[in-house]
């Protein structure tokens, strides 16, 4: 069913990005991938090995003209633009009273406004295709707020408000647009909580393990495979959240 489509994954060098791109590729769909600092070549060889295209586009999501960009080689390069999956994140944990303004925006600008840039420039061609899925990365404490994240969690609250405007503004044109909430995922980014930390979040946690990364590739697949679901927040965490 996604056999052919062309499907693009930010911050795709590692972790849920680079999970998600793998099983979009296992999928038959051909891949780009966006990375930030560096792309190991195991990872496009990965890709690869499921005998599909798989083209890499060095940038920051938090560059407006950089996303315009993408976009526009996309089309040069494949026609069409079927897939999107917003996954580029950061943390700059720190608490509110303490936090910098640099670490707010830091925040701000890659993960919500990041999300924005590649929605505001894929839409267009996605509006003219009449088609597309649009599955936005956000995160269980967008939904709960959580010590030491203010900022974090405050991009991931904007990120289902952004998710549920473009699903209603881009629905008429049988786009949908979802957003995908995982719970604690075992990647770089969590890797480097302290184990007291994880051991209290594994507590919260009713199905008794932390994530992985496959869990939420195959979460991105089915909200790509349903035409039917839209403006939805996916929480994806092992019943953290209910
Ligand atoms: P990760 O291993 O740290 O990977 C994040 C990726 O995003 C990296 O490849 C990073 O590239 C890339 N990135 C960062 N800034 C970017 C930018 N400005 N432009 C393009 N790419 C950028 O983290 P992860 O755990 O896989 O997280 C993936 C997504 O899931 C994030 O949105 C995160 O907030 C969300 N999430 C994760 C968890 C979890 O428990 N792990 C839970 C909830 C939500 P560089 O390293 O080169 O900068």
């Amino acid at each position: 069913m996604l056999e052919g489509k062309i499907a693009v994954v930010t911050g795709a060098a590692k972790g849920i990005g680079k999970a998600i791109a793998l099983a979009f590729a296992k999928e038959g769909c051909n891949i780009v991938l966006n990375y930030h600092s560096t792309l190991p070549d195991s990872t496009i060889s990965a890709v690869k090995e499921y005998g599909v295209k798989c083209l890499p586009m060095q940038g920051d999501v938090a560059d407006f003209r950089f996303a315009m960009q993408l976009v526009k080689d996309v089309k040069k390069e494949f026609g069409t633009l079927d897939i999107l999956v917003n996954n580029a994140g950061i943390t700059r944990d720190m608490l509110l009273m303490r936090m910098s303004e640099e670490q707010f925006d830091e925040v701000i600008n890659t993960n919500l406004k990041g999300t924005f840039n590649m929605i505001r420039h894929a839409s267009n061609l996605m509006l003219k295709q009449r088609s597309g899925v649009i599955i936005n990365m956000a995160s269980v404490v967008g939904l709960t707020g959580n010590i030491g994240q203010a900022n974090y969690a405050a991009s991931k609250a904007g990120i289902i408000g952004l998710t549920k405007s473009a699903a209603k503004e881009l629905a008429q044109r049988g786009i949908t647009c979802n957003a995908i909430a995982p719970g604690f995922v075992e990647t770089d980014m969590t890797d480097v909580l302290a184990e007291e930390t994880k051991q209290e979040i594994l507590n919260a946690i009713p199905l008794k393990r932390y994530g992985k990364v496959d869990d939420i590739a195959s979460a991105a697949v089915f909200l790509a495979k349903n035409t039917y679901i839209t403006g939805q927040v996916l929480n994806v965490d092992g019943g953290m959240v209910m």
